[in-house]
């Protein structure tokens, strides 16, 4: 005979258990360069309240963070710098893309702009528009609660997709000095 459960019992996965609460205490690090991090700035506020969401707690300490917020354009010679943020930041942690200049480059398709920060580091969700809503950042965030919830795991398999960006390798800064060198070369030699 089947014995029903008492009402103040639920059953649940391990993975189910960890994903929920991975989904409700998001710590983002904020890594803010332009006009979209007033608009990240927006959403923390009181008037949309991003701690309703579980994610207020933004700390400039990446070892402390499991959310990167990449919000604004991102120059050549500062993408070492997130590179390295996001490799100091512990697993298993999530990137939100915000804007069109951190997704695409934007109006800014010069040689010293980023075309988009997936080309080095692998990104979560992109969050359109110059600049985003707070409310798109929100609708943002909650669509990157859902994607944790339904394909969250406690051991992490869900990363084994992504744990190499699309783009380039992790770059040094000389390297990237070098291949704007030898770009500016090219130039110059075919004017
Ligand atoms: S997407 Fe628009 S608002 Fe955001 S950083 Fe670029 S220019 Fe500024």
């Amino acid at each position: 005979m089947a014995v029903g459960l008492p009402e103040n019992v639920f059953m649940t996965t391990v993975n189910a258990a960890a994903s929920w609460c991975r989904k409700n205490s998001l710590w983002p690090m904020p890594f803010a360069t332009a006009c979209c991090g007033i608009e990240l700035m927006a959403t923390a506020s009181s008037r949309y309240d991003l701690a309703r969401f579980g994610a207020e707690v933004m700390r400039f300490s990446p070892r402390q963070c499991d959310l990167m917020i990449v919000a604004g354009r991102v120059v050549m010679k500062m993408m070492p710098v997130l590179q390295r943020i996001w490799l100091q930041m512990p697993e298993p942690k999530w990137c939100i893309s915000m804007g069109a200049c951190a997704c695409t480059g934007w109006v800014f398709d010069t040689y010293a702009v980023v075309q988009g920060v997936d080309r080095f580091i692998p990104v979560d969700l992109y969050v359109p528009g110059c600049p985003p809503r707070p409310e798109q950042l929100l609708r943002g965030l909650i669509e990157l609660q859902d994607k944790i919830m339904k394909t969250g795991t406690l051991n992490g398999t869900e990363f084994g997709k992504r744990t190499v960006a699309e783009g380039p390798p992790t770059m040094e800064f000389e390297e990237i000095r070098r291949s704007q060198e030898s770009q500016l070369l090219t130039q110059a030699d075919e004017k």
